[in-house]
């Protein structure tokens, strides 16, 4: 068994205390339901020496809905709790279908919302104990000394590919949600399809005194959003694979492909892919567009030959709900 590393624990019982001590402790980390973070910590992929707990936050554990007609939902709620609220399930079904496919029934009752959206990225390189890491002289994600020479995806390459694994991105990319970040300077949205950067060892758009507070989904579109993951068994994988459609009956469909490197992505040529040939053509376009690398244990080229296979499943059934 991996012993966790010592460290202390902050419990605000506010937003502005929980901006504040990320401010007076920068080396400290947010932890919510803790299901990501404290694996890392045992595996020593980082050895925070205080965690600001969030469970004591109140206010993240709402789900309010917006005067435009959306929905707010605090970072805080757990993903059990998104996936069963009625809202959620009648307005944003692609996000509670997302939440009930991660991990487990335990750990979706534990897992939160801004814990997901926050979950960092992963690589069948790095997702390994110290010792196992050490064998092979650690790799550019990894932080701690001796780490750190090179990329055992990508030998050649100055950056990391490690996967974005985050179950409920897709789908919220799609609804065009927001998610609000604060810190002792303010308030500030960005969008989800904005919040992700290229380069899996600084994939997320935050700062680093930055909490995230909500996810802001605006009114429903008017077509459907479907999810769907490609994982080894039913349940506890991460998934090798990520999609989501959505079919809006005047504006045709919008794919989004994620778990093939470090951000979900809306895949381009899609409206003219779709004039040309409709479902065949879309996937057609993304299997060209999509290359998933070695991050994974499962083979890079069966994962890239599934990305045809999962958007023409996404995008039927995302036309067939309208
Ligand atoms: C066996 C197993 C299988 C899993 N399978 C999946 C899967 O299939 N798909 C999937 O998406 N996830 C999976 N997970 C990961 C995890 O359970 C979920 O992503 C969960 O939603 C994380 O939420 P959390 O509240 O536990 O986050 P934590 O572990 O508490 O935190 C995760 C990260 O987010 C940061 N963070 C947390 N809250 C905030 C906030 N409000 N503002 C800023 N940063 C914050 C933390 O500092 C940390 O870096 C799995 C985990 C396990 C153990
Ligand atoms: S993609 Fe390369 S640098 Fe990134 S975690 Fe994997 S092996 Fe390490």
């Amino acid at each position: 068994m991996l012993p966790l590393p010592t460290f202390s624990v902050l419990s605000p019982r506010a937003v502005s205390d929980a901006a504040q001590m990320l401010t007076d402790h920068p080396q400290a980390r947010l932890i919510a339901g803790g299901t990501d973070l404290l694996p890392s910590m045992k595996y020593g992929l980082f050895t925070p020496p205080t965690l600001i707990r969030l469970g004591g936050v109140s206010a993240l554990q709402e789900i309010s809905v917006t005067e435009a007609g959306g929905l707010r939902i605090g970072a805080g709620v757990t993903l059990r709790a998104v996936g069963r609220d009625v809202r959620v399930l009648s307005l944003y079904p692609a996000l509670a279908a997302a939440t009930r496919t991660i991990a487990t029934s335990t750990i979706q009752a534990m897992g939160t919302l801004g814990g997901n959206l926050m979950l960092d990225t992963r690589c069948a390189w790095y997702n390994q104990s110290t010792f196992w890491r050490g064998a092979l002289g650690g790799c550019l994600k990894c932080h701690s000394a001796p780490e750190g020479a090179i990329c055992h995806v990508a030998p050649k390459g100055k950056g990391c590919y490690a996967a974005h694994s985050a179950d409920t991105a897709p789908g919220l990319l799609l609804y065009d949600a927001e998610v609000e970040l604060v810190s002792t300077r303010g308030a500030r949205r960005v969008a989800v399809a904005a919040l992700y950067g290229d380069d899996g060892r600084d994939w997320i758009r935050r700062a680093p005194d930055e909490l995230l507070t909500a996810v802001i989904l605006p009114p429903p579109p008017a077509g459907r959003v479907v999810h769907r993951k490609l994982r080894a068994r039913g349940s506890i994988d991460y998934p090798l694979l990520l999609t989501a459609a959505a079919f809006d009956p005047d504006r045709g469909p919008r794919v989004v492909v994620s778990s093939v490197g470090p951000r979900p992505v809306e895949l381009g040529g899609v409206a003219e892919a779709w004039e040309a040939g409709g479902v065949e053509a879309v996937a057609e376009a993304a299997y060209k567009q999509v290359s998933p690398l070695s991050t994974h244990v499962w083979p890079a080229p069966w994962r890239k030959k599934m990305v045809r296979v999962e958007v023409r499943r996404a995008l039927e059934a995302a036309i067939s709900g309208v």
